[in-house]
Parts: structure tokens; C-alpha cells; sequence
């Protein structure tokens, strides 16, 4: 059927619009090249009265057994504008852009700020939701504004970055705002010519022996890492039907550290999987608390498990249902639970699911 000029497609299956690759259909379907379709598609969700979500690459979502019954909106808005600015250069790109590709562009170009964040995949439209990051690098860093349009009244909304309020994983538009807006672009302030941020160890290990890396250098090398845990989608690679990692690491209060601290005691230096915060509370690596609750990496149980490469990846071997992904994932969650009484949050969006299966 056509709703404004733009297509609404019935029942259309989701999973291979995702990483994970489960889930069920979506009632209604719109695939977005413009604001104008955007709007077009929240007036048949109203028109409709059903409840809209917006997909990008799909790398962050488990999308339930039964699908979605409203309307899913799939970003594909592309496009760049670029303006140079003194020593900086002003980046404008379509939330439908693909991230890798926009990662790629900075560093061809010499516009240093993304490097350490090329092969996440995904859209440029989601890249702010959970503040995207990687060895050392998080997107907030580089971001000016985001443009969206508001889903209740289909006006164009521009944050600010204060507005957004990114901290780790975590940004407005994954928390108090959640499902209110669809990102339509996202302006970035990039610096030409700098020098490329190496602050991770792995990555500084990695470029030793080059004595003046430069930006490809330090693409090339996340893309050989994140090759060499399986976490690169990308013809030519090996990876696993996932999310990339399925929760996040927790912050806890200095108290419950100490007494994990405790209960680990001969498993590593807890500097090597914690880290102090400024507020006093402590982030602990949820890999490491997932690890030494007794879940191996590769471990399995039916069609699913985790990553042979990493522990904070659950992976669907192929086949598997979105439940038993949530039962092994709750799980691995009652395992840590159990043993150190800090609960894992999941990072992936949940779409679908009646009640919170968590
Ligand atoms: C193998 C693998 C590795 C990964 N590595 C990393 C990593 O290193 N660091 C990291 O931070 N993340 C990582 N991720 C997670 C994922 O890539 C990011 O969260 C990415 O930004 C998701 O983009 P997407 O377009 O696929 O979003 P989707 O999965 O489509 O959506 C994710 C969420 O964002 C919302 N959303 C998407 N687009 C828009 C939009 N235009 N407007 C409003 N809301 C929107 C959705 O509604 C949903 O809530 C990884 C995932 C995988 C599968």
C-alpha cells in the first residue's frame, strides 16, 4: 500500500535486517530516503494509531519472536555536506549513511576524529543513540548537533551536544528520550591533518612499530583487532550473528567493587577490569565478571552462546529464536548475578517483547 508518496509494506519480515538475524515481521514497513518520507511515515503510524521505531543496520537490536506491531521505519536519508572551518572541517552526513563508510571517508580525507571507531557497523543516524566507542574513542567526542525529527509532531528537532547528554553508551536518545525522535542527520566537527588518537593500549601495542602512525594506520588497525575477534562485518571476514556486545559494562558503588574485588581475588590485577570513576562509583568490565562467573568464551548451549573471541558476545550459530537467545543471556545475567550481586544491563535494544524479558 502508499501512505504520501511513500511505500508501507505488510508484514515484513525483520530478521535479515539484523545482525542477530532473529526476530519476527513488522506490521507495517517504510523505507525512508527523506525527511518528506519520514514525515510521511509517522502521519500513517498516527493515521494508524499504531507505534513507530526506526531501524538503521540493524547491529543493535533483538527484535522478539513476534515481530513488532507497529510501524518500523527503516533509515536510509544519505547525503554529505562539508564546510571547512579554520583548522577543523564541519560534517553534516544522512543518519542513513552506513558508519563504516563515513569512518572510512574521514580517514581518506585526513579529517581526524573517527579513526578509532571505523568497522562499527551500522548507520551514521544511530552512531549517537548509544554514543558509539571503541579503543578509546567515543562519538560524542566529535559531535556538533544532531537534526531529528520529533515522532509525536513530525518537527525538525536539532540538540545540541550538551542537549544530548552522552555519557557512556548512553545519550538521550537511548534513555529519558527513548523512541521519541528519528535522526536524520548528524553534524560532526572533524580536525584536518591532526595527528590520530592512540590512547588504547591493544592499539598502541599494535602500532609500535611505526614510528609516526598515521590516520590509516590507525583505521587499519581497529580493522585487524576487531578482524581478529570477529566483531567486523565486512565481505572477506569471519563473523557471528550477534549484536556486538550484549551487555554493558556496570557501574557499581565503590562497596559492591570491593567486595567483587574480593570474591576474585587471584584472577588478575583489578586494574586490568576496573575502572574508578570520577563520581567514586567504579565501571567493571562485564567480560571479565561474565568470565569468571564460570561462562567460557565459545561456550554453547543449543543454537546459541557466546563468542569464541570475547565473552560479552552472545551469538546466534544459526537458526536460533530471539527466546533463546533471552534465556541463555538471562542466564549468563543470574550467573554474575548470583556470584557477584551486580546485575548486567543488555546494551541491544529490545523490539517487541511485551514485557521487559529482563
Ligand atoms: C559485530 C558488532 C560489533 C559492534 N561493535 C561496537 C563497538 O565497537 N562500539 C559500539 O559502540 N557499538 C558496537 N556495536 C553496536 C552497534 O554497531 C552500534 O550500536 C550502532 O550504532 C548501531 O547502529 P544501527 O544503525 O545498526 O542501529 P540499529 O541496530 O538499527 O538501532 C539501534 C538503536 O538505535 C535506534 N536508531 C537507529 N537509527 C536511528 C535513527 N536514525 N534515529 C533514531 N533512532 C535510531 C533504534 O531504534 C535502536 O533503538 C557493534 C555491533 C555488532 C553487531
Amino acid at each position: 500500500m502508499s501512505s504520501n508518496n511513500i511505500e508501507i509494506l505488510e508484514d515484513e519480515p525483520l530478521a535479515d535486517l539484523t545482525s542477530f538475524g532473529v526476530g519476527g515481521k513488522a506490521r507495517y514497513f517504510a523505507r525512508i530516503a527523506s525527511e518528506e518520507d519520514a514525515s510521511s511515515a509517522l502521519s500513517f503510524a498516527a493515521e494508524k494509531g499504531v507505534e513507530t521505531i526506526v531501524l538503521g543496520g540493524g547491529s543493535n537490536v533483538l527484535v522478539s519472536d513476534e515481530g513488532f506491531a507497529g510501524l518500523v521505519i527503516l533509515n536510509r536519508i544519505t547525503g554529505y555536506a562539508v564546510e571547512e572551518s579554520g583548522g577543523d572541517v564541519v560534517v553534516s552526513a544522512g543518519g542513513g549513511e552506513d558508519w563504516q563508510d563515513f569512518a572510512d571517508l574521514c580517514v581518506a580525507k585526513g579529517w581526524q576524529g573517527v579513526e578509532c571507531l571505523a568497522g562499527i557497523p551500522g548507520t551514521v543516524g544511530a552512531s549517537p543513540v548509544q554514543n558509539i566507542g571503541a579503543y578509546g574513542q567515543d562519538v560524542s567526542q566529535v559531535i556538533l548537533e544532531v537534526r531529528c525529527l520529533e515522532m509525536a509532531t513530525g518537527k525538525v528537532v536539532i540538540f545540541d551536544k550538551k542537549k544530548c547528554a552522552f555519557r557512556y553508551r548512553e545519550s538521550i536518545f537511548n534513555t529519558r528520550e527513548a523512541g521519541k525522535y528519528i535522526v536524520t542527520s548528524v553534524t560532526f566537527r572533524l580536525k584536518k591533518g591532526a595527528a590520530p588518537l592512540i590512547t588504547y593500549r591493544e592499539l598502541e601495542e599494535k602500532l609500535s612499530c611505526i614510528p609516526l602512525p598515521t590516520l590509516a594506520d590507525v583505521r587499519d588497525a581497529v580493522i585487524g583487532i576487531r578482524a581478529g575477534k570477529g566483531v567486523l562485518i565486512r565481505n572477506g571476514y569471519e563473523s557471528f550473528k550477534s549484536a556486538g556486545s550484549f551487555f554493558k559494562n556496570p557501574v557499581v558503588q565503590r562497596a559492591r567493587f570491593e567486595t567483587v574485588e574480593r570474591l576474585v581475588a587471584g584472577h588478575g590485577e583489578a586494574a586490568s577490569w576496573a575502572w574508578p570513576l570520577p563520581s567514586g562509583d567504579v565501571k567493571i568490565s562485564a567480560a571479565f565478571l561474565i568470565q569468571s562467573a564460570g561462562f567460557e568464551r565459545g561456550c554453547r548451549k543449543g543454537r546459541v552462546g557466546l563468542s569464541p573471541y570475547h565473552t560479552l558476545i552472545l551469538v546466534n550459530h544459526g537458526g536460533a529464536t530471539a527466546r533463546e537467545i533471552v534465556d541463555f543471556a538471562t542466564e549468563v545475567r543470574n550467573g554474575v548475578r548470583e556470584r557477584y550481586g551486580v546485575i548486567l544491563a543488555p546494551e541491544p535494544r529490545l523490539v517487541g517483547f511485551s514485557s521487559s524479558p529482563f
